[in-house]
């Protein structure tokens, strides 16, 4: 359930007109809903209350605002970082450093080095070399990193190929079948202290099975790893649960998913940590843009719309569906082709769909765009950087500012070597 809906026959965000704000704002613009985004962090917690003790640490790369993650720290949400510039956001918006979880296959010593000094909570190491310097970047400080070890569990998420995370092609985690091994090494350095796991097989997915396949191959690796003698006290079972974008996408939480995790952790006596990301924020924004004109095509017109894929990237990276609605809708319908103005054949948002009937100067939106939309936004084709608007009730206020494509230019610059 989210908070953009009809009422008197004009969509809304919770009681902002969304008319009011592209009018305001131009378009494309991202507009977030509060009551949306709290109702998603409180409906998950609910889910996996049943599990116990849980941390619910959201992954910030869905959706980096800084509003947003100041909305979620309000309703006891952690941070999964990926990057120093996620972590330093996940401070400022508020996450205390202890809930901060660093994740990622490539951090660098200098990242290291920020996490350590600002106290975060824990590591999810991604390999053994990366074990083995974060031990001694801590060691030099005096410091031991407080760590999980990721393990890739090869199991098939069953999701596109390119946010599938948990097969043994994928570069994240070791692989299950040496982490008995790489885990008694790294426990034995002076600069780690090594306290569990970490697994995270993949994003949108709309069937449990391969998460319970990956859960219950990490349950016996607990059980393997105390057995060595290893005091095991955490377990961080990821995000990636799927939401619905169109018809027909059942996703199975958070109800369902929170039974499933605690009847396979049921006697794992750990605290368990969460990372999600797009069920959180993914149907808390629509992206609103309006119709620059409808030109003819040979099998369906082609409406073109002020949004891209420099804004909106999920459909030209992933063939993503985001169903598209006009916002003041007079009920007729037409099937088109929906694109946006940049120079490549992948700026399309969708080819023959079946959708409002929408004319040059028409506003409408992309539903389901609140995770991996603006966060994926560039200046490609020199078009403007996307701005976010963030709505609670009936106010709202932009919370990140349009950055014009010309600011780019000021930020470049042609060397006198280059000249005459
Ligand atoms: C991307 C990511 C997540 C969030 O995934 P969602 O599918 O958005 O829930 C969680 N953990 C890690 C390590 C990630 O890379």
């Amino acid at each position: 359930m989210d908070h953009f809906e009809l009422k008197n026959g004009e969509l809304y965000c919770e009681d902002v007109r969304l008319a009011e704000i592209a009018e305001s704002v131009g378009t494309p613009v991202y507009v977030y809903s509060r009551a949306t985004l709290e109702r998603h962090a409180d409906t998950f917690r609910a889910g996996v209350a049943a599990a116990g003790d849980v941390h619910v640490a959201y992954a910030v790369k869905a959706n980096p605002n800084l509003a947003v993650i100041h909305v979620l720290a309000g309703r006891g949400c952690g941070a999964d970082v990926v990057s120093e510039g996620e972590m330093v956001r996940a401070l400022a918006g508020g996450v205390p450093p202890e809930e901060i979880v660093f994740s990622g296959v490539g951090k660098s010593a200098r990242e290291m080095v920020a996490a350590l000094d600002a106290g975060i909570g824990q590591f999810n190491i991604e390999s053994e070399v990366e074990g083995e310097e974060l031990s001694a970047v801590a060691a030099a400080r005096g410091k031991r990193a407080v760590a999980v070890l990721r393990i890739n569990p090869d199991v098939d998420a069953r999701t596109h190929a390119k946010i599938s995370t948990g097969k043994s092609e994928n570069k994240f985690g070791v692989p299950i079948s040496d982490a008995q091994a790489i885990y008694g090494r790294l426990a034995a350095l002076p600069g780690l202290a090594m306290r569990g796991i970490a697994l995270h097989i993949g994003s949108q997915l709309l069937t449990l099975d391969p998460l319970e396949e990956a859960f219950v191959k990490v349950g016996e690796l607990v059980a393997a790893l105390r057995a060595d003698g290893h005091v095991i006290t955490h377990v961080d079972l990821g995000g990636g649960l799927g939401v619905r974008y169109k018809e027909g996408d059942d996703p199975r939480w958070p109800d369902e998913y929170g039974a499933m995790v605690a009847r396979v952790t049921a006697d794992w006596g750990v605290t368990l940590m969460f990372e999600p990301g797009r069920v959180i924020a993914a149907n808390a924004g629509v992206l609103v843009t309006r119709v620059i004109r409808v030109k003819p095509g040979v099998e369906a017109p082609f409406v073109i719309v002020d949004a891209a894929m420099n804004d909106l990237a999920r459909p030209a990276l992933y063939d993503a569906w985001h169903d598209f609605e006009a916002v003041h809708p007079t009920g007729k319908r037409f099937v088109a082709n929906i694109v946006g103005p940049v120079c490549e054949t992948g700026d399309t948002f969708a080819m023959h769909r079946d959708i409002d009937v929408v004319a040059a100067g028409d506003l409408a939106i992309f539903r389901s765009a609140g995770a991996y939309g603006a966060t994926m936004a560039s200046f490609y084709n020199s078009r403007d950087m996307v701005p976010e608007v963030m709505v609670s009730g009936s106010e709202w206020a932009v919370v990140a500012d349009r950055i014009p494509a010309a600011a780019t230019v000021a930020a470049e610059r042609v060397p006198d070597f280059l000249k005459g």
